[in-house]
């Protein structure tokens, strides 16, 4: 098989060849048609994210150490199943559910491996999807996206199915009251095409770009609030005519959780996502009395993976720009996402 490789922190990917792997166990081995390339890999191949505040979150501290193969959004065809994968679907096409945990805790167990403790993620602690062939730990973390175009269900296990879990944990939604969506880049943008999917309306994006306000304008909010104005919170309350049920925060600087926080009518809900970094003084007394909740969302669950796959097959869920390229381009391609010049998503044909 082969592969493309992180060797060395930074440097590009290098063509990997070794043998093919045979499923033992529980594991199913997959012919990889697709896999997404997500931003994310760019800070991972460089070995290290920046959480803001001069803060580093790197690699190496967290069990990972080169060689490793990334691609946490792949999508094949199942060709083998070792002696305990049960009935594993041979020779069907199958989307990977990448956030794979120990698979023996009682988390990993419900299927909510994203909460499991030790976490084996493929394409990061695990090998991943830039590569001819994938070995995946069980086929419980195999999903039928049959009827949905497989270029665009590859990339829906990781911006989909983060924003999927992140709004959902407001559900539900009274259809007359605002949700808040803070950031408009590609995780701002899929929360608001989520949430119209859901069926949600009264969605308020704000930003301070006001190109990326016009692209949730065309996303389906139904307003812009420019985050950049001195008077946001009073404006913010302006357009939704009073406090607000809730907030997805995807940027998660402590400006934006502070507004979104001010802006919660009592019993509301701020979701974080954004991984900006940052803290903000939370008063213990007004968090009881105004009954709010502030909740981490991270990732999502197999269950959640499903019920995204459900939005795209009815139809409810807008596909994304997608551009097709050969699996041999993959190194120049986190390049250029990291340069700030592809719109939409790559998706390598492996
Ligand atoms: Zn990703
Ligand atoms: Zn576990």
């Amino acid at each position: 098989m082969l592969s493309y490789d992180v060797f060395e922190w930074g440097k590009p990917l290098k063509k990997a060849e070794r043998e093919t792997p045979k499923p033992r166990g529980t594991e199913v081995l997959l012919r990889l048609k697709y896999c997404g390339v997500c931003h994310s890999d760019v800070h991972i191949r460089d070995g290290y994210f920046e959480l803001g505040g001069g803060k580093r979150f790197h690699m190496s501290e967290r069990g990972m150490n080169p060689p490793v193969t990334l691609g946490h959004e792949p999508y094949g065809t199942v060709i083998a199943a070792g002696p305990e994968a049960g009935d594993a679907p041979i020779g069907a096409d199958r989307l990977v559910y990448p956030w794979t945990g120990c698979g023996l805790c009682a988390r990993c167990r419900e299927g909510m491996d994203n909460y499991c403790m030790a976490p084996r993620y493929i394409g990061l602690h695990r090998r991943g999807g830039y590569a001819d062939h994938l070995l995946v730990p069980h086929p419980r973390y195999l999903i039928d996206a049959g009827g949905i175009d497989p270029v665009w269900a590859a990339t829906l296990s990781c911006s989909g199915l983060a924003t999927y879990s992140a709004v959902s944990k407001l559900n539900p939604i009274p259809p007359d009251e605002w949700v808040a969506v803070i950031g408009a880049g590609g995780l701002g943008l899929t929360s608001i095409a989520m949430l119209r999917a859901m069926g949600h309306e009264r969605i308020v994006a704000v930003d301070i770009d006001s190109a990326k306000l016009d692209a949730a304008r065309a996303a389906g909010a139904a307003a812009t609030l420019d985050g950049r104005d001195a008077e946001a919170p009073k404006k913010l309350r302006e357009i939704t005519g009073g406090p607000i049920y809730g907030a997805v925060d995807l940027v998660g600087a402590a400006d934006t959780a502070s507004l979104a926080l001010g802006a919660l009518s009592k019993g509301g809900r701020l979701i974080l996502v954004g991984l900006y970094g940052g803290e903000i003084p939370v008063s213990l007394v007004a968090t009881i009395q105004r009954a709010l909740t502030i909740q981490g969302s991270h990732l999502g669950t197999i269950a959640e993976l499903k019920a995204v796959v459900a939005l795209a097959r009815q139809g409810k869920l807008r596909p994304i720009p997608i551009q097709k390229r050969p699996l041999s381009e993959v190194s120049r391609t986190l390049d250029e996402l990291k340069a700030g010049g592809i719109l939409g998503r790559v998706v390598v044909e492996t």
